[in-house]
């Protein structure tokens, strides 16, 4: 396989992307059922193909980057330290994770009571319909969860693959040297499989990237407190995945023309929903792909999306990391050890992220979406929802769901009913 992915079937389904044929796999399932939207359509945020169209964007940034030499390095979770492998020339890319298309070719060897995300991924590869990791020069997994590390040891034969041991008591005083030890084994797995090496000065150049655009990012959050909000959900992914392919200086041209967007739109009055409609924060398990039903449906039943708490929304771009410590590689360890995964025990900053999102985003009702059979979520849902409701007297609806889509109507009710409760409670 040549870098340019020549003769590989386009099929790519991540948290947050969809191909050209899932998605349109995706609009004819929705049309069977009429998930019809109930929201306004309003001219898009920046008039451009390029930002209009994600899928598109980020193949034709991949396969720009592959002619031009640049290796690309699959990765399958926010903990793999983009900053070094941007560093070394490299370009991550989320592999594909989150297709109902590929569950019945994974479970012929996986159990069928393994998380939908987990099972889409190895259905990906199974059929080789995942054109990243094809593409891909090398794949960064972790040891998050059993299903995923062992899922791994059934494809580590196909491409270079390095688990990375991520440690899982955050508040071990040895956390953050075991976690740098395994960034820094990582570090040495690229530059021996890319025939690369890292410098810290372009790690320390990386670093002030990132922390660029996620300072960026937040001005487009705050676009998510109005009341009422003047952005769907589906922009918000869409602009959440602008930053993948763009440098800082052209997100921030993104960022200024989609700002003014929004401003006209404000100023014509042209918003989702109502100033009443139910604000809700969605959070849990990473929610894309087939599982952006949920989303869907929220907005279907009247409320609108306020904010998103999981690794496909929102959280990653909180994150600061410490500029000039004098240990690049450190301050990489602990900017990915600080996200608040639900396999982290006591997992103390996911609530605490809550409180700040709550506070920020003024929701109605906190939806909690876990993916079946994810235990740690499942887990740790209970204590999310009694957090919610006692520290800010909101609702919390715990929602368990995979990728298929014979739930919806259930979803819908379980929403409806919800939003019924807010009525009453005003
Ligand atoms: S939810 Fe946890 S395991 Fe999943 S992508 Fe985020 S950090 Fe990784
Ligand atoms: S959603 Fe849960 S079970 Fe599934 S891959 Fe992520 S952490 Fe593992």
């Amino acid at each position: 396989m040549n870098r340019s992915g020549q003769g590989l079937r386009l099929c790519w389904k991540a948290f947050d992307f969809c191909c050209q044929d899932v998605r349109e796999y995706c609009e004819e399932k929705r049309k069977v059922k009429v998930m019809q939207t109930a929201v306004a359509t309003f001219p898009p945020l920046v008039e451009n193909a390029q930002v209009a169209d994600p899928v598109r964007r980020f193949l034709e940034y991949v396969l720009n980057k592959r002619e031009q030499g640049n290796p690309v390095v699959g990765v399958y979770c926010g903990y793999a330290p983009v900053e070094m492998i941007r560093a070394m020339g490299a370009v991550p890319v989320s592999l594909c994770a989150a297709s109902q298309r590929t569950v019945p070719a994974a479970e012929a060897v996986l159990p069928a009571n393994l998380c939908p995300m987990i099972k889409s991924s190895f259905g990906f590869i199974q059929t080789n319909s995942c054109f990243f990791f094809a593409s891909s020069d090398a794949v960064i997994g972790e040891t998050t969860c059993d299903g995923k590390k062992k899922m791994f040891e059934l494809i580590a034969h196909l491409k270079p693959t390095f688990i990375m041991d991520l440690p899982q008591l955050p508040d071990d005083s040895a956390v953050l040297d075991r976690w740098r030890e395994s960034v820094l084994k990582l570090q040495y797995f690229l530059e021996k499989t890319l025939q690369t090496s890292l410098a810290a000065d372009r790690l320390e150049a990386e670093i002030r990237e990132t922390n660029r655009k996620n300072r960026l990012m937040g001005r487009f959050f705050a676009y998510l407190t109005c009341r009422p909000i003047p952005v769907s959900w589906r922009e918000i992914y869409n602009v959440i995945t602008l930053e993948h392919v763009a440098n800082s200086v052209e997100f921030q041209d993104l960022i200024e023309k989609i700002s003014s967007s929004i401003d006209q739109r404000i100023a014509l009055g042209q918003c989702f929903g109502t100033f009443s409609s139910p604000r809700v924060l969605v959070s849990g398990c990473p929610v894309g792909g087939d599982a952006c039903k949920v989303l869907q449906i929220i907005e279907e039943a009247g409320g609108v999306i306020v904010a998103l708490e999981a690794c496909s929304g929102m959280k990653n771009y909180f994150i600061r990391i410490e500029e000039n410590s004098g240990d690049p590689l450190r301050a990489v360890a602990e900017s990915t050890l600080s996200i608040p995964c639900s396999c982290m025990t006591p997992n103390r900053r996911r609530l605490d992220l809550l409180d700040k999102m709550i506070t920020r985003f003024q929701p109605d009702a906190v939806i909690d979406v876990v993916l079946h059979a994810c235990h740690a979520y499942n887990v740790e849902s209970y204590k999310i929802r009694n957090h919610i409701q006692d520290r800010h007297g909101l609702p919390c609806l715990k929602i368990e769901t995979d990728y298929s889509d014979g739930d919806i109507e259930q979803i819908r009710t379980r929403v409806e009913a919800l939003f019924e409760s807010l009525e009453t409670r005003k």
